[in-house]
């Protein structure tokens, strides 16, 4: 079991201090007897510990820098929303093939900003623009932020904020089990809360640092007994030996262990695993003995953002993941929603 993250290292931004969280956070960490270091910037941790590159980013992984988000602008978040809301970064999961090692580059560390009133201002005008159109908000875009949420409770604020507003929706998915602080939050319906999820051989393999997939079944089970709407992202979907038993066993414990009240507004995402040359650069470097397969030969490019392309599985290996995988949707999840294959 994973336990509940505590950074080993806390940097603060002295602006940071000047909010209310930022000071809360200051006494936390020095109550706990965390080290606790001054940085000008959450942009410029210069000084992290560590010999080499390997050390410098599993210490990184484990540090929490408390600071502000300037940029206000947020980015779009297709297919599974309108904007990504900034309320951290990074994460402290060692999934291998995490998309934030390319994203962050050599700012692996995690970070939490603390002017959140001046992120649901921003949120706000981007609500107005839409009106009456719903806007939709992923605030895990850039992070796991559960995993850091029982420190800051920040997405519970943010989980009453939108739960008052009329236009706004939030979601977020999450490998994490750590609920418990939100069960009570005043949701009012407005939140989507996901768990990500896997195949035991993905989870094993792939994904070190996160809940087990039973921890995060029961956490899913408590959330939808809190009345939130409940989605499962399935991803990256990825082929292995023996893949179509191992999804299957994983939809058949889902719905062993997921009570029926959870089902009755329930949405699954589909992602294929897919990486860029980038990506597998720094896979490769994170993550030497991965046994993940990264053989651009093997699959199909696929024009990508910034010009990017990325390898995706080739068409009818696309076409096999969507057949099995909906088929088991379908069989035990009759009444749930399938947002998008991607
Ligand atoms: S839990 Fe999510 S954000 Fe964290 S390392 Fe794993 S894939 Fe990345």
């Amino acid at each position: 079991m994973v336990k509940p993250f505590v950074p080993q290292l806390v940097y603060i931004e002295p602006r940071a201090l000047e909010y209310p969280l930022g000071r809360e956070l200051q006494k936390k960490f020095e109550d706990m007897g965390v080290e606790i270091r001054e940085t000008t910037s959450h942009n410029q941790i210069r000084n992290l510990p560590g010999e080499n590159h390997f050390q410098k980013y599993r210490i990184a992984k484990s540090t929490l820098v408390v600071g502000i988000r300037k940029t206000l602008k947020f980015d779009t978040s297709k297919p599974s929303a309108e904007y990504a809301i900034p309320f951290a970064t990074g994460c402290m999961g060692h999934c291998h093939y995490c998309y934030l090692q390319t994203t962050m580059g050599s700012k692996p560390y995690i970070r939490t900003y603390v002017n959140v009133e001046e992120i649901f201002d921003a949120a706000e005008v981007y609500m107005k623009e839409r009106a009456p159109e719903i806007t939709r908000f992923e605030a895990s875009c850039t992070s796991d932020i559960v995993g850091v949420d029982h420190l800051t409770h920040t997405l519970k604020r943010a989980i009453e904020y939108f739960g008052k507003t009329d236009h706004g929706r939030l979601r977020f998915v999450t490998k994490f089990a750590h609920v418990d602080h939100l069960l009570d939050a005043k949701h009012n319906g407005r939140t989507r809360f996901r768990f990500s999820i896997n195949d035991d051989y993905i989870i094993k393999y792939f994904e070190p640092g996160t809940s087990r997939l039973n921890e995060r079944i029961e956490a899913a089970a408590k959330i939808a007994e809190a009345g939130y709407p409940l989605g499962f992202i399935v991803a990256p979907i990825y082929i292995h030996e023996g893949w179509k038993e191992g999804y299957l066993e994983m939809f058949e414990k889902l719905e062993a262990q997921l009570p029926s009240y959870a089902r009755k507004d329930l949405t699954f995402e589909m992602i294929q695993h897919r990486f860029t040359k980038p990506a597998k650069r720094v896979i490769q470097e994170n993550y030497p003995m991965t046994k993940l397969e990264l053989d651009e030969s093997k699959r199909k490019w696929k024009w990508g953002k910034y010009g990017i392309g990325k390898y995706v599985y080739n068409d009818n290996e696309q076409e096999a993941i969507k057949d099995t995988l909906g088929g088991y949707i379908k069989k035990y999840f009759p009444e749930a929603k399938i947002e998008y294959f991607t």
